[in-house]
């Protein structure tokens, strides 16, 4: 029987496991889950540099949801990141657009999409979350806001970018599929030292998408999903194909059953891969569960993901479905 088949016809045993351990774990005086160590966890190997970011943050005692905003601002701010902040590719018309997520242990969230001029997106998206009533603001509401708050306006295409997309404007094929090689939208989770859960995940999107397209990165349970008291996950890949499975709140769900990080990913690819062509792009998820434990897998070879733990920074290869 494959693993996948094993974990559904487990899953209803796992789940009464689960609801013993976790919420009737007081009622029935069980011991205390062991603490669990602090760690950041981020996609592609740009996760690396972003990790240290937000490692300070946690090993001087701050919270999870400082920490991913200061991490995934690395990226953010380099310009030969062409996938996301300043230095993204810019959509057909040469408009570098912006998505972005954040996610607190409560269940606070914020987030921006097609936002223009901002270098750092994700820190809107704290601002929607702390100082509104609001989770989504989308376009020129969202710089409105974003300029209300100080944030400047800046010119976000760079030479690197603006001769890619005029080199794009020769053939201007249009094929919003998303290029196996060409994606690397950064979600990062974290824990902090109290074992508080948070994540955060920015990118510029699909290169030279049609104009207002937005992803699954800025929405709240495709791009990012995180509960406190089960985990949480991050996505990368075409957009279209997590926002149609709800991808991360699939992979959340998934382990609030039982299921480890590992086969909660492996499930939501594989959601996708039943119900969709999915031979010509690509998949990433990112999982991590409250004790820490982490799991990631994808469709195609050549997804990575840095895990920052116990002072060491790794780049690791996911699993994947076919080469
Ligand atoms: N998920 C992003 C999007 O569809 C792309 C990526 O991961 O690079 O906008």
């Amino acid at each position: 029987m494959s693993s996948r088949r094993k974990f559904i016809k487990n899953t209803t045993l796992t789940t009464a496991a689960v609801s013993l351990t976790g919420l009737g774990a007081k009622a029935f005086g069980l011991p205390k889950q062991k603490e669990t160590s602090p760690l950041v966890i981020s996609t592609w190997d740009h996760g690396l540099a972003a990790n240290v970011a937000a490692w300070k943050i946690i090993e001087g005692g701050g919270k999870a949801i400082d920490a991913v905003e200061a991490g995934v601002r690395v990226p953010e701010a380099d310009p030969e990141s062409t996938s996301v902040g300043y230095g993204g590719l810019p959509d057909r018309d040469g408009n570098v657009t912006l998505d972005a997520c954040i996610m607190d242990e409560t269940g606070n969230c914020g987030s921006v999409s097609v936002l223009r001029h901002i270098k750092h997106p994700v820190s809107v998206a704290r601002k929607v979350m702390d100082e509104t009533p609001h989770v989504i603001l989308s376009g020129a509401g969202a710089l409105q806001f974003a300029l209300s708050k100080g944030f400047k306006k800046e010119n976000l295409l760079t030479l690197k970018a603006r001769t890619a997309w005029e080199a794009w404007k020769k053939e201007a094929r249009y094929e919003p599929v998303i290029n196996i090689e060409n994606h690397d939208t950064i979600g990062m989770l974290a824990i902090d030292q109290k074992g508080d859960i948070s994540g955060a995940c920015t990118t510029s999107g699909l290169a030279f998408k049609m104009q207002g397209r937005v992803g699954d990165s800025p929405i709240i349970g495709a791009g990012l999903f995180c509960d406190n008291e089960v985990g949480g996950a991050v996505a990368t890949g075409l957009g279209e194909a997590v926002l149609k499975t709800l991808g991360t709140f699939l992979v959340v769900e998934l382990m609030r059953n039982g299921a480890k990080p590992q086969e909660a990913c492996e499930e939501a690819v594989n959601r996708i891969i039943r119900k969709q062509v999915y031979e010509d792009f690509q998949i990433g998820y990112l999982a991590i569960d409250k004790a820490g434990n982490h799991g990631s897998y994808c469709i195609h070879k050549g997804f990575n993901y840095a895990l920052m733990k116990n002072g060491s920074n790794q780049l690791i290869d996911s699993s994947y479905h076919m080469e």
